[in-house]
């Protein structure tokens, strides 16, 4: 399933960490690419950063149009998915989900915008309490994925080699 994660909004100072945390848990989850409608450009530098350190292919486009990208998206047969809590709640609706072959995952900052739930194939909460982009994008990719995401390999990078105790890593 060819994944990408689209980042609605951000606010100046409170997103900051928080798009970048975004941007990572979608790099690190199973994502190819985030699309963000923030010009800020030191995410993208960041998120470079981190791929030339600890390997694979990842991409950050920012100061996206998020109606074009999600018309194009759709246009080219893609799916949508739009994490909120007042959508369906996860596990009564992922095995609907699996079956996407290109899958675009949306996630809010501030006010999300009302046509958002209306362009969404599904709109899906991560249990109805209020808490975070970050998190909701996490447990969404992992149930997505059923934990293949984690044993991914990340060509070209620093590899970590697991220890029950202490840290161990190799050049990739
Ligand atoms: N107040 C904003 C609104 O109502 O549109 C949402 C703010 S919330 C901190 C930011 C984002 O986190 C949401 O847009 C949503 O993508 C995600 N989020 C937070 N809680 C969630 C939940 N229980 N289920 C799914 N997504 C959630």
């Amino acid at each position: 399933m060819k994944i990408v994660v689209l980042r609605l909004g951000h606010r100046l100072f409170r997103d900051q960490r928080m798009t970048t945390h975004v941007a990572l848990t979608a790099r690190a989850l199973g994502a190819e690419g985030v699309l963000l409608t923030s010009s800020d450009k030191s995410i993208g530098k960041n998120l470079d950063d981190v791929a030339k350190r600890w390997g694979g292919e990842f991409y950050v486009r920012s100061g996206i149009s998020w109606k074009g990208e999600v018309k194009k998206w759709k246009d080219a047969g893609g799916k949508v998915c739009h994490l909120t809590m007042y959508g369906i709640n996860l596990p009564d609706i992922i095995d609907e989900i699996k079956d996407a072959e290109k899958l675009m995952v949306i996630v809010g900052a501030e006010k999300v915008p009302a046509e958002v739930y209306d362009l969404a194939d599904w709109n899906v909460a991560i249990g109805h309490q209020p808490h975070s982009e970050v998190t909701a994008l996490a447990i969404f990719l992992d149930r997505l994925q059923e934990g293949v995401e984690l044993k991914r390999s990340f060509k070209g990078g620093l590899k970590v080699i697991p220890k029950r105790r202490g840290k161990c890593v190799k050049r990739g």
